[in-house]
């Protein structure tokens, strides 16, 4: 049976047939045909498919009308057309030739990579066993707030004890899906050297390193939390890099960024930092998938726990200041509230928690695998 889970290629190892923008290869010995429709950074686009057609409406403005033909066993002709707001794509499908996936790959300086797979139509059955994959596999880099000296917040339940727990959850079932993970930490420690006494500057040091696995080459950041609040309050909310104006939700960067002046000297850099992205195209489009990252991560962790969604907010994070590629911050829930903090300690309810990080991480790196490696557990 054919695994949901193909591996992705290295997409520039491909020989190109390239009319420019849209680019294709075949990978015919793994039975689909790839196209990349490479876009600046923060257009919009949806798609919408029938068994012939697959359409792909972009706000990419000022495209002529073109057709090409892609001399390719999935896809008979590609047409482009300006559309009211944007440009639309066309593809039209070959007899027997069907629509696998799209993903979203990051692209060179200022632009990204929307890439489309065909599963090519069958062929009568003589051909040999497809030859092995050169996956490049995604990396998802899971952050678990605090560690070793720095419990974070304490009630019902200790942070960084929740954290490590629900990372370790989210890796087996990203693991299970075919994705690499790269935990900032797998024990209890921080990540300052042995050899630094003063609290406050060991984690500086350790915000800042893990700030630091925000980049290379790696594909989605999720640093996981757990919330506390002076009065009873419940909910999971999500963040992604930005400046804030909620008095509450500063406060709560400042804990997260080191706590007393640790917190308000970081806090107040990585508002610098934000305001300087918000200036900044290249860093806007990768605001804009954070926070597309940090709405599919609520709406999936709130659909698997019932627990009550307060929001996806911008907030001046420092583990998130340097990050090029998606980052967010998951406050899983309130340590200190009577009935959350309690169902934060009982593995049943980290389980689903785990299971809707993963799920939104899956959604978004466009992955279909989750729901049935779910089923079949
Ligand atoms: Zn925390």
């Amino acid at each position: 049976m054919r695994t949901l889970l193909v591996a992705i290629a290295i997409i520039s190892a491909l020989a190109w047939a390239s009319p420019g923008w849209i680019r294709w290869a075949d990978h015919d010995d793994e039975g689909y045909s790839r196209f990349v429709i490479e876009l600046p950074l923060g257009t919009s686009y949806k798609t919408s498919s029938s068994t012939a057609v697959l359409r792909v409406d972009t706000g990419l403005e000022n495209q002529r009308q073109e057709t090409f033909k892609p001399d390719n066993k999935a896809v008979e002709r590609i047409e482009v057309t300006p559309a009211s707001g944007g440009t639309r794509i066309n593809f039209y499908l070959q007899p027997g030739a069907s629509l696998k996936k799209t993903f979203v790959l990051e692209g060179p300086a200022g632009r990204f990579r929307l890439v489309v797979d065909f599963l090519n139509p069958k062929d009568d059955g003589s051909k040999a066993q497809p030859s092995k994959p050169k996956p490049q596999i995604p990396v998802v880099v899971l952050d678990p707030g605090h560690g070793g000296p720095d419990p974070g917040t304490v009630g019902f339940v200790v942070e960084k004890q929740v954290t490590l727990d629900l990372a370790r959850r989210v890796e087996a079932l990203l693991q299970n899906a075919g994705i690499k993970v790269f935990l900032t930490r797998d024990g209890d420690y921080d990540l300052a050297p042995k050899n630094v006494s003063d609290l406050m500057q060991r984690k500086r040091i350790d915000l800042a390193k893990r700030a630091r696995m925000t980049n290379g080459n790696r594909n989605l950041f999720v640093s996981i939390h757990v919330n506390s609040a002076e009065r009873p309050a419940r909910g999971v909310e999500v963040y992604y890099l930005g400046k804030t104006l909620d008095s509450r939700v500063l406060s709560l960067a400042i804990a997260e960024n080191g706590g007393g002046d640790l917190g308000v000297q970081l806090t107040k850099e990585t508002t610098s930092t934000a305001e300087q992205a918000l200036a900044d195209l290249i860093a806007q489009g990768n605001l804009q998938f954070s926070r597309h990252l940090a709405q599919v991560i609520l709406k999936d962790v709130t659909g698997k726990t019932g627990a009550l969604s307060r929001g996806v907010h911008s907030a001046p994070f420092y583990v998130l200041r340097y990050a090029r590629i998606p980052a967010v911050l998951v406050e899983v829930g309130f340590a200190n509230h009577p009935v959350e903090g309690k169902q934060l300690a009982r593995s049943d309810y980290r389980q689903r928690l785990a299971e809707g990080i993963a799920a939104g991480i899956l959604e978004v790196l466009g992955n279909g695998a989750f729901a049935t490696a779910g089923k079949q557990r």
